[in-house]
């Protein structure tokens, strides 16, 4: 009889195939499924061949390939085809084995698979996988959650495939109960929209405010890159604005500036707001997304609504050394507002989120990787319960020192009539937080005004509620 495969993957699109691929070079037996069979035929005779992997044509054939406790990981379109799937292979499971979510599937979702298949006496993991398909191949971050019984079979696996950070540490940390891990990832998503926002405002600020080219910004983002913004989204602007076609045009200048999303920002941005946490800079960037998408609107507008035609008479240089303080002191906002999230979602979901380890696995493999990502490492190692990454003595000191070229960039660009909806949200949320005073008490006048709401009173204890009878009608 045939030697049973080590792990069992479904989904053979992009994701699936590279990642099947990384299990086979770092030694395991892999059995593959896909639901179009011919995807099998095509990759055992290609990318597949001649590596430990075997693919089946029947959901029978592929489970009855597997060692047991069977581990099968699920590469497939997030949504309706993942319950389909796990309905497929139920009626050949038995008691233990081990089914791994791998796709972007939303985590309440994650959390009611982890909960149908425990009743059904199965153990469910979801697990978090980024960095693309690259990632997929050469080693993602990977972050799993659902049934921690189930992690010690499939750990050896995943820290085999995951990619390593500087310190050689593997990407792939275990999370939490039921839907953590995919909730984390879903807030490294959400943190990625609002990165490449941000980097979309300052190339937006070189471009249209100081006229520069793409080779100039190249070699800006280029310097950036080798200084505290060093990060993998830096370094791929750089290379996406050298490339030019071979007419000598700048790829970037060709492409239509309308973006698009599959969801996970938008996912990350209703969470945010059902827990009632400020994820303002995310949200802008998901926004900025949206109006991005709306073209004739926007061609509409430009011949109608009119706004600065100021042309920039400052020092360049200033405010290009300006805007990178700008954006670091904005991808702090940001990151602590995605840790905020991540933070409340824990408690709220009883996760007992590692912040540290999470940063540290987002360190390497997945888009978001950075250098920046270890000062949150070692801020949340020196405090595990800090209410806010601003308050660690590294953060609050950096932005110290930034705001006022945060302010400088936002005042400029508002003046000059450049949109930069993230770099305006990140300082909002700056000044808000460090206002001992918000005008939300006249607020809730107006609140006890129309609709007798009460109101808490600066003299007295919380919890105590007045109501005024402001037109006296009783
Ligand atoms: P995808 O396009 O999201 O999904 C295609 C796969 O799903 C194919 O194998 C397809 O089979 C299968 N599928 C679709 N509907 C099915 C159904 N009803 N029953 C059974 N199988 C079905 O593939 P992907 O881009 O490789 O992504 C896989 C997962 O990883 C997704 O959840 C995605 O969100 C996530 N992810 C993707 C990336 C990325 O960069 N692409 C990064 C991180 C995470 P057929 O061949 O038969 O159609």
């Amino acid at each position: 009889m045939e030697k049973q495969a080590q792990i069992g993957v479904a989904g053979l699109a992009v994701m699936g195939e590279n990642l099947v691929l990384n299990m086979a070079d770092k030694g395991f037996s892999v059995a593959v499924y896909n639901r179009t069979s011919a995807k099998v035929d095509a990759f055992l005779a290609g990318r597949g061949r001649g590596k430990s992997i075997s693919g089946h044509q029947t959901v029978g054939s592929f489970v009855e390939a597997l060692q047991r406790p069977r581990r099968i990981m699920l590469m497939l379109k997030a949504g309706p085809p993942v319950d389909s799937f796990i309905e497929q292979l139920l009626e050949y499971l038995d008691e233990g084995d081990i089914v791994i979510d791998g796709g972007n599937s939303h985590y309440l979702d994650t959390i009611r698979r982890d909960r149908e298949l425990r009743e059904r006496g199965l153990r469910f993991i979801g697990t978090g996988v980024s960095g693309g398909e690259e990632g997929a191949l050469h080693g993602p971050s990977i972050m799993p959650g659902g049934e921690r019984s189930a992690w010690p079979l499939v750990e050896p696996i995943f820290t085999a495939i995951a990619a390593r950070a500087g310190d050689n540490e593997p990407c792939c940390a275990w999370m939490g109960g039921d839907g953590a891990g995919h909730f984390v990832k879903m807030v490294h998503n959400g943190i990625e929209y609002g990165d490449m926002q941000l980097i979309g405002e300052s190339y937006q600020i070189m471009r249209q405010l100081l006229g520069l080219g793409c080779d100039q910004m190249q070699a800006i983002f280029a310097d950036w890159n080798k200084a505290d913004l060093s990060s993998y989204l830096i370094e791929i602007t750089a290379d996406i604005l050298g490339y030019r076609d071979e007419d000598g045009v700048p790829v970037v200048d060709t492409i239509l500036d309308a973006a698009g999303q599959k969801g996970t920002g938008k996912w990350t941005v209703v969470s945010a707001l059902e827990q009632g946490i400020t994820l303002s800079l995310i949200s802008e960037s998901v926004f900025a997304r949206c109006i991005s998408a709306r073209v004739d609107d926007r061609r509409r507008a430009a011949d109608i609504l009119r706004g600065p035609e100021l042309p920039f008479s400052g020092d360049r240089q200033q405010l290009v050394a300006a805007l990178e303080q700008a954006l670091y002191c904005a991808k702090i906002i940001s990151y602590a507002q995605g840790f905020a999230l991540l933070q409340n979602a824990s408690q709220e979901y009883g996760w007992q989120l590692d912040f540290a380890s999470i940063a540290s696995i987002w360190r390497g493999g997945c888009i978001i990787r950075s250098v920046f990502l270890d000062h949150i490492a070692d801020a949340y190692r020196q405090e595990a319960e800090l209410e806010n990454l601003l308050f660690a003595p590294y953060f609050s000191d950096r932005i110290n020192k930034a705001q006022a070229d945060l302010r400088t960039v936002v005042g400029i660009a508002a003046m000059h009539g450049v949109p930069v909806p993230c770099l305006s949200a990140a300082l909002a949320y700056f000044d808000s937080l460090r206002s001992v005073r918000l005008p939300a008490n006249l607020l809730q006048a107006q609140r006890d005004y129309f609709g007798a709401h009460t109101y808490e009173r600066v003299d007295r204890p919380r919890g105590e509620f007045f109501h005024t009878d402001w037109t006296g009608s009783g």
